[in-house]
C-alpha cells in the first residue's frame, strides 16, 4: 500500500499565467435604497448604462467618466462604484479603481464581481496579499459553479506566489524569487537550444500572426541574455529542445484560465526539455485576444528558458498574471536583469530548489536520489513541512520498492528511518508505515521487534 505520492505525472507541472476577467454590468431600476431623487436615479442609470455601450466598444476613458456620473448622482448604488472601479482598472488606475470597488463591496458585501474586480486590481498591483482575502470572499458568497473552482485554483496559485514572492525585494530584478523556486538552467554545452514549432494551423482560434509572437518572444528573451542563450529552430519534433505547439485542449490544465502550459524535465545538467502548450480558448468570461496571446508567448517562453518562477512586479512579463491594462507585450528591464543574472550567477542551494530536485528523482523513481536531497533541503528548512513529509514518502516508498525486488535487508532502515521523522507528526501516515514495517518484520523472522512496533500505535 504505496502511500499517496506527493507526485504523479512525468513532468513536472509548473504554475501558469493566468487571469481573472473583470467586467462591468448594466444597471436597472431596481435595487436602489438611495436618498437621490426619482429624476437622479433616472440620469444615474441612463449615464451608468451610456458607459456600458462605451466599454462594450473598449473606450474606457469615456466610460469612466459616465461611470463617475452615476456615482456622483446616486452614490449609494454599489453596482455604479463597482463600474467605475472597472473602468479605472482597465485604464491602469489601479489606487483609483481599489478606492471604488472598496466602496462598492462596504455597500454591497455579498456582491462576488465587485469582489473579483477588487481582487484583479490588487492584484494588478502586485498585492497579492489583499487580492488572496477578497477571492476567499466571493468563494464564501458563492453558490458553487465551474467559475468559484476557477477561483479556488487561482487562490492556491497566488497563495504559493505570495510566499515565494517575498524574496522579490530588489528593484532592478527579481532572480531572488526565481532561484526560491528552481535552479535549472540549460548548460552551455547544450546551446543552440533547438526550438521546434509546430504549426497552428488547423487548430480552432488559431491566427498565422500567432506564429510570430512565438518566435518573436524567443528572439526577445535570447536578446536579453546577452549572449549566454542561443537557439535554432528546426524542423523536426525529434530533433528539438523546447517544442511549441497550439491548443485549444484543455485537459491536465489545473486552471482554465490560463493562457498557457509550459512543462519541463530536468538531468543532471539542467533542464533538458520543455514544452509550451499556447492555448486558444477564451479565458472565460473573456475572448482572447492577440494581445494575451503576445503576452502568454513571452510569459510562457521565460518559463522554457529557465524562469520557473514569476515576479511580484506587475508590468514584468514574468508577473503571475495577464495585466488587465496589457497593451503592447514586451520584456522590461527587470526581466532582462533577471535573465542575465539568472544565468551568469552561480547559484547556491535553498531547501526549495533541493526539495524540487528531490521531487523530480522522486517522480522517476530514483527514491534514492530523492532522500538525499529532501534530507538536504530538510537540514537547511527543518520547519517547514513540506521537505519532511516528502522525505517520509521517499523512505517509505524506497522501503516498498526495495522489498518488491526481494532485497529482505535494506527495507529496514528507510521503514526506520520513515518511522523517526513520523513519531513527532502522528499525521495520517503514521500508523500505515507501522503496519507496513510490523509485516516486513513479521515477513523476516523477526515477530518480537513487530510486536514492539506495533505497540507504537
Ligand atoms: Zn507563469
Amino acid at each position: 500500500m504505496p502511500l499517496r505520492s506527493a507526485l504523479k505525472s512525468s513532468l513536472v507541472k509548473i504554475t501558469l499565467a493566468s487571469i481573472l476577467q473583470v467586467i462591468a454590468l448594466g444597471a436597472d431600476r431596481e435595487a436602489s435604497a438611495s436618498a437621490a431623487s426619482p429624476e437622479e436615479v433616472r440620469q444615474a442609470i441612463a449615464a451608468n448604462n451610456e458607459g456600458m455601450v462605451l466599454v462594450n466598444n473598449g473606450e474606457f476613458k469615456p466610460a469612466a467618466d459616465k461611470f463617475e456620473t452615476a456615482c456622483k448622482l446616486e452614490p449609494e448604488r454599489s453596482l455604479f462604484h463597482c463600474n467605475y472601479g472597472f473602468a479605472l482598472l482597465k485604464l491602469g488606475h489601479f489606487d483609483g479603481a481599489i478606492a471604488q470597488l472598496e466602496e462598492s463591496v462596504k455597500l454591497q458585501p455579498d456582491f462576488s464581481r465587485a469582489w473579483i474586480n477588487l481582487a484583479v486590481a490588487f492584484e494588478s498591483k502586485g498585492d497579492t496579499a489583499r487580492a488572496i482575502p477578497a477571492l476567499k470572499r466571493v468563494v464564501e458568497i458563492g453558490p458553487p459553479s465551474p467559475e468559484i473552482d476557477r477561483i479556488k485554483a487561482h487562490i492556491e496559485l497566488l497563495s504559493k506566489e505570495n510566499e515565494i514572492g517575498n524574496l522579490d525585494k530588489s528593484e532592478t530584478d527579481y532572480v531572488e524569487s526565481i532561484k526560491a523556486r528552481n535552479k535549472f538552467r540549460w548548460a552551455k554545452s547544450r546551446m543552440p537550444i533547438k526550438v521546434f514549432m509546430k504549426s497552428g494551423e488547423g487548430v480552432e482560434n488559431f491566427k498565422p500572426e500567432y506564429e510570430t509572437f512565438l518566435k518573436d518572444a524567443f528572439d526577445q528573451w535570447v536578446a536579453a541574455s546577452n549572449g549566454q542563450l542561443s537557439v535554432e529552430f528546426v524542423k523536426k519534433a525529434k530533433d528539438a529542445d523546447i517544442t511549441t505547439e497550439w491548443t485549444t485542449d484543455t485537459t491536465g490544465v489545473l486552471n482554465l484560465s490560463e493562457l498557457g502550459d509550459t512543462r519541463y524535465k530536468c538531468d543532471g545538467q539542467g533542464m533538458a526539455s520543455a514544452m509550451i502548450r499556447m492555448l486558444l480558448v477564451d479565458p472565460k468570461p473573456a475572448k482572447l485576444t492577440p494581445v494575451m496571446v503576445q503576452w502568454g508567448a513571452l510569459h510562457e517562453v521565460g518559463h522554457a528558458f529557465g524562469l520557473l518562477g514569476h515576479s511580484r512586479n506587475p508590468g514584468d512579463v514574468m508577473f503571475s498574471v495577464y495585466p488587465a491594462n496589457a497593451e503592447n507585450p514586451k520584456l522590461t528591464a527587470r526581466d532582462v536583469a533577471t535573465i542575465q543574472k539568472f544565468y551568469a550567477e552561480d547559484l547556491g542551494d535553498t531547501w526549495l530548489s533541493l526539495n524540487e530536485a528531490g521531487n523530480i528523482a522522486a517522480k522517476n523513481g530514483d527514491y534514492a536520489l530523492a532522500i538525499t536531497q529532501y534530507e538536504k533541503s530538510v537540514a537547511l528548512k527543518p520547519e517547514s513541512n513540506v521537505p519532511t513529509q516528502n522525505l517520509i514518502r521517499a523512505n517509505y516508498n524506497q522501503a516498498l520498492y526495495l522489498l518488491q525486488k526481494g532485497d529482505t535487508k535494506s527495507p529496514d532502515q528507510y521503514f526506520r528511518r520513515a518511522l523517526e521523522l513520523e513519531k513527532d507528526r502522528h499525521d495520517e501516515n503514521y500508523p500505515v508505515i507501522i503496519k507496513s514495517y510490523s509485516q516486513y518484520l513479521k515477513m523476516v523472522g523477526r515477530t518480537k521487534e513487530a510486536a514492539e512496533i506495533e505497540k507504537l500505535k
